[in-house]
């Protein structure tokens, strides 16, 4: 998944009615100001201009050449002229790659003292983009818009957003996900309809049980692990009784192994998320957490207990983030912290938490896991730095998907804590943890989150509108009695929009 493989198209709307040369004018402008994009550096994903198109015919040409374009991941339209917006109808008809409408105008100011009609007739945006504007809406088809001039950085930034989430959507449609084994017994929030996450959503999944892992584990050789372990020894702080000729060095050698044999096995298949069963693990030696930790810092897509819907969305929000500063990993809310306004919940797992939200050096450690009935797991310990992020999930409500997204402040803990042998993250969901989680409660959301420091929530709400599924946001102004009206309207929403369910 490389950004430089891929491509937006640009398309101005135009018309014949003020003649070629206002034609030839309007090109030169688009020209410009898709070059003014490309080179402002702020995009990750490369602005192709496809032309003006100045008729039904050749509006749909563009969409339907989009759609079987490989490198297209989505289309940006602007009218520079009126642009009469029924010959849009049958190229929106044929859509299906993402929208961006961008609201804007190659002059950024008016000349007032030049300022004539001919003027005007070039630099009418303002109107065109309401007419075409009115057709998108019309046809019930999501998009995102931008208003603001193309050369303002806010503008880029937020081109750059949608640009990141439509790459993470392309990369969602081939999306096979790995399940060793099944969901955890009897849990029922990971859980959810495969077949109807694949039709909407993309995702692939794929079963193996762990024989087939461990298929993989023997052909491990020594060097093999001898390499990953020289690479352990430099990256982290490996723990005292940890280290060669020690009581765990064989257990660090055994997470070596499995996590070699593990990422060959992802390779293998194409997959780009996995997931694991603690109850499921037979011909391997500990529960996966090191190789899990480490995968997940390569972008793999991880979720534990068979969760492969937030192994699916970690991959998404990985891609959207890639190369922006800040990590993204699996949690899960684990303990509470009652502190009045400060209240706050220690976000862990029993192994796998990605090193890409901490700024320490992770320690290497061996410790005993009292569930699963395996030997000692490896991991790498550490604590999340502080930052502001946030926590997402996919839970199945029956008719719908429906994604919920919180805001949360990540603090420092108030002391240490050497007694646990995890990595953990401490935070205050917004407003606060008694909205925060009522609120999150409320919504069905899981004890598995997909969280991010380098994301906001533009991008997640430009995921659902191009995925077309329900949308919970719980931040600084939530209340529970505004959230609990807002549940109710989305209910009737998906029982009368059929075509949405
Ligand atoms: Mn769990």
């Amino acid at each position: 998944m490389d950004f430089k493989d891929l491509e937006v198209w640009f398309v101005t709307g135009a018309q014949l009615l003020y003649g070629g040369d206002a034609v030839i004018a309007v090109d030169s402008h688009s020209t410009q100001i898709v070059k003014g994009l490309n080179d402002a550096g702020a995009l990750p994903v490369k602005v192709v201009y496809k032309g003006t198109a100045n008729s039904s015919a050749e509006v749909e040409k563009i969409f339907k050449d989009a759609n079987n374009n490989t490198k297209c991941i989505g289309i940006v339209t602007w009218m520079h002229t009126f642009s009469p917006a029924k010959m849009w109808i049958k190229g929106l008809q044929n859509s299906r790659k993402p929208l961006l409408h961008l609201h804007t105008q190659f002059n950024k100011e008016i000349p007032w003292s030049e300022i004539d009609m001919d003027f005007m007739n070039l630099n009418q945006s303002a109107h065109g983009d309401r007419e075409f504007g009115h057709i998108v809406s019309r046809m019930r088809k999501n998009r995102k818009v931008v208003v603001g001039h193309w050369s303002d950085p806010k503008v880029q930034d937020r081109i750059a957003v949608w640009q990141r989430v439509a790459a993470a959507w392309a990369d969602a449609q081939n999306m096979t996900i790995i399940r060793f084994g099944d969901n955890m017994n009897n849990v029922a929030v990971t859980d959810g309809d495969k077949l109807e996450a694949e039709i909407r959503l993309g995702y692939h999944c794929d079963y193996y049980g762990i024989g087939d892992l461990a298929e993989y584990q023997a052909k491990v050789t020594d060097g093999d692990i001898d390499a990953l372990v020289a690479e352990y020894d430099k990256k982290y702080i490996v723990a005292d009784n940890c280290k060669k000729g020690t009581a765990n060095y064989n257990q660090v050698r055994e997470a070596a192994r499995i996590e070699t044999a593990l990422r060959r096995f992802l390779k293998d298949k194409g997959a780009k998320a996995f997931t694991t069963n603690f109850n499921a693990l037979h011909d391997v030696n500990q529960l996966f957490g090191l190789a899990c930790q480490r995968l997940m810092a390569e972008g793999y897509g991880f979720g534990a207990e068979g969760d492969w819907k937030t192994a699916a969305l970690l991959r998404t929000m990985w891609v959207m983030a890639k190369g922006l500063p800040g990590g993204t990993s699996f949690l899960e809310d684990y303990t509470y912290h009652f502190k009045g306004e400060k209240s706050a919940i220690l976000q862990s797992h029993m192994l796998e938490v990605s090193p890409e939200i901490t700024a320490q050096k992770p320690r290497l450690e061996v410790h005993p896991l009292g569930i699963g009935g395996k030997a000692d797991p490896a991991r790498l310990v550490f604590t999340a730095h502080p930052g502001t992020g946030i926590a997402a999930t996919i839970v199945d409500m029956g008719n719908r998907f429906r994604m919920i997204v919180n805001n949360v402040d990540v603090i420092e803990p108030e002391a240490a804590l050497p007694k646990l042998p995890v990595a953990s993250a401490l935070w205050i969901p917004q407003p606060n943890l008694e909205i925060g989680a009522a609120a999150w409660i409320l919504a069905g959301g899981t004890h598995h989150t997909s969280f991010s420091y380098a994301l906001t929530n533009e991008y997640m709400e430009d995921y659902a509108d191009i995925a077309d599924i329900e949308l919970v946001t719980i931040d600084k102004n939530t209340t529970v009695n505004s959230f609990k009206f807002e549940l109710k309207v989305n209910e009737v929403y998906y029982l009368l929009n059929k075509s949405l369910i």
